[in-house]
């Protein structure tokens, strides 16, 4: 579950790293420059990644440490258990430019076990923005009752980690600047993951293309959906 505690504990033990931190940056920006000149100066000019991820804050799912890239690679959107909702800004404008401006090949959506936004959709109402922002992410609830109603625990938990993913997918297919794109001839793919952060192995779950709908991925995380 999301708490006080949880959030409140890493504040306080990490306050006193913020001058490491500063000099952590300054020793790698030296190293990357020395062993990457051309893609230094490269990125200095500006940006050109393929892929788009949107991914949970969780401090684990790091997109550039998880997936071994660098620097200008990856285009990152986060946010508690990696939802994009209809009307949420943030979302929809990165959507936005990845397609439309940086013309990203590629969207993920990677959600991960061990998600504490969703164990809270799963749990009682929240206060303040925090609740407003679980009851978003619990319309994969409402959406998948009657699958999660026959499933207990841990089986519980990973199913609705799933499932919201590939709702996520969903929706961006029927978003305006995906269809656009399409509609124009991109190549775009939407692909669904899911990371399990006992061994941090991604496993595929969905994607869509333009042609044709969601398509489930044999053999990615829980049995499928009839
Ligand atoms: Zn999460």
């Amino acid at each position: 579950m999301i708490s006080d505690r949880a959030v409140g504990a890493g504040c306080f033990a990490d306050m006193s790293k913020i001058s490491d931190w500063l000099a952590r940056n300054r020793d790698w920006a030296r190293r990357f420059r020395a062993e990457n000149p051309q893609r230094a100066s490269e990125l200095a000019a500006g940006q050109a990644p393929s892929v788009f991820w949107i991914g949970c804050s969780d401090s684990r799912l790091d997109p550039c440490v998880v997936m071994d890239l660098q620097p200008g690679e990856v285009f990152v959107h986060r946010n508690i258990a990696n939802t994009v909702p209809p009307s949420d800004l943030g979302v929809l404008s990165a959507v936005q430019f990845a397609v439309g401006v940086l013309r990203v090949s590629r969207i993920v959506v990677c959600g991960h076990y061990g998600c504490g936004g969703i164990d809270a959709a799963l749990g009682g109402d929240l206060p303040g923005p925090l609740g407003q922002w679980v009851d978003q992410v619990r319309e994969s609830v409402r959406i998948n009752q009657d699958e999660l109603d026959s499933l207990d625990g841990a089986d519980r938990h990973r199913r609705l980690v799933e499932l919201h993913v590939c709702e996520q997918i969903r929706r961006l297919g029927h978003n305006r600047t995906v269809r656009q794109a399409w509609e124009e001839g991109s190549l775009l793919e939407l692909h669904g993951w899911v990371l399990d952060v006992a061994d941090f192995i991604i496993r595929p779950l969905c994607t869509q293309k333009h042609e044709g709908g969601l398509t489930y991925v044999a053999g990615g995380g829980s049995p499928l959906p009839a």
